[in-house]
């Protein structure tokens, strides 16, 4: 069997184009622009990257980017500051703090106090725990943006997961946990056959690993071990979904052994270009979303 590829950077393409037209549409209505504030601590080469590509893409779609920068060692009071700040301008729509925040500079600082100072109304990563409260209880504000990008994925890719088995192998705040939950629930943003699954959650501390990935329809790897689930670990046929980035040497490559997996894999996401650029076509989204929220319109 050879793996359908997953082309996510098309698929992202198509959903940042149709939320062009729907910010275009908003600001003809009589809004401001939606205006996302990136906030980037220290100078992290990777994050500074990933600051500069959603400043980009805000930028295409009609949205204003901003980033604010402070310095490794700016220390906990001030970016507090300065997320009290974002929380009372009325022009900031959205916020997100890039993580990870910096260790090293002498100072410590507490994600989690960081993360939950945001109004969850402009809390656009869904990381506050209203909004998770929420999504667990199917009626979310905000779907955290790299497992919505997965659904949309799928759901865009025809490829519906309901009654199957699917095992999400990772179970953090980010990914593997609310992926598990939207696929779980009774329906989604791309309707019930990109939800209603049968969900397993694998971890570092998971029996058997192999054969419980080996048992399901559909596998997703959000691990951070570069190839870790090797052919022999997928089921003849499964859809494979890979969030792993990880850079070995001068490439960047998945959880997922992919020259392995094509060949077992119903359909199968690349890295790069599979569920990556979804994260930040859905971030938009939630920009959008939160604009309107709050602006009632
Ligand atoms: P994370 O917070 O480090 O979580 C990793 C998870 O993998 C943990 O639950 C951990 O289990 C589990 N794990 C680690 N080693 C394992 C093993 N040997 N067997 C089974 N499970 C194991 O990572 P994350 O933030 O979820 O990110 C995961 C990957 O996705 C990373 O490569 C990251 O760069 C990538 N990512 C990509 C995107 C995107 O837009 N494509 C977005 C976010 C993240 P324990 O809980 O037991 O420790």
């Amino acid at each position: 069997m050879t793996a359908v590829i997953l082309d996510g950077k098309q698929v992202a393409a198509e959903i940042r184009a149709d939320l062009a037209k729907e910010v275009a549409d908003f600001v003809a209505g009589g809004a401001p622009p939606p205006c996302l504030a990136a906030v980037l601590v220290g100078e992290d080469p990777a994050s500074q990257v990933y600051v500069r590509n959603k400043a980009r893409a805000c930028e295409k779609a009609g949205i204003d980017g901003r980033t604010h920068r402070l310095p490794a060692d700016a220390g906990q009071d001030e970016l507090m500051a300065l997320i009290a700040e974002l929380n009372t301008d009325t022009n900031v729509n959205g916020i997100l703090v890039q993580l990870p925040l910096p260790t090293g500079s002498g100072v410590e600082y507490d994600e989690r106090e960081i993360l939950d100072a945001i109004d969850p109304l402009k809390d656009v990563d869904a990381f506050s725990p209203v909004n998770v409260g929420l999504l667990m209880q199917g009626r979310p504000r905000f779907l955290p943006c790299t497992p919505h990008g997965i659904v949309q994925l799928l759901g865009r890719s025809n490829l519906s997961v309901a009654g199957k088995k699917v095992c999400v192998v990772g179970r953090s705040d980010i990914v593997g946990k609310p992926m598990a939950m939207m696929l779980a629930q009774k329906t989604g943003s791309c309707g019930p056959d990109v939800a209603n699954a049968t969900v397993t959650i694998a971890h570092s501390r998971t029996a058997n690993l192999a054969d419980v990935c080996r048992d399901a329809d559909c596998l997703i790897a959000a691990i951070g071990r570069p190839e870790m689930i090797t052919g022999d670990m997928i089921k003849p046929g499964a859809i494979v979904i890979d969030v792993g980035i990880n850079r070995v040497g001068d490439k960047l490559v998945g959880d997922v052994a992919f020259d392995q997996a094509k060949d077992v894999a119903s359909a199968i996401t690349p890295v790069p270009g599979g569920v990556g650029p979804l994260t930040i076509a859905m971030l938009l989204h939630n920009t959008l979303a939160a604009a309107k929220l709050q602006s009632g319109r």
